[in-house]
């Protein structure tokens, strides 16, 4: 009386395995951890600025004066 219910990974919609046996919870494996990982990161570069570096140089726009 004591199943707990099935988690499916997020990465790949599968059920992932109990915890007893998978220390890759909550995804089914070391391959979707992975997955996962990357997507995160990829989001992180996008959201933030690079933590090394200074401010982004700006771009001269002297051969874009309008007059
Ligand atoms: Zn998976």
């Amino acid at each position: 009386m004591s199943d707990a219910p099935p988690r499916r990974c997020p990465i790949c919609d599968k059920p992932a395995p109990a915890r007893e046996v998978n220390r890759f919870l909550p995804f089914c494996s070391a391959r979707c951890k992975d997955i996962d990982l990357a997507r995160w990161f990829d989001g992180a570069y996008v959201i933030s600025r690079p933590l090394f570096g200074e401010a982004p140089p700006l771009e001269a726009t002297d051969d874009e004066d309008p007059s």
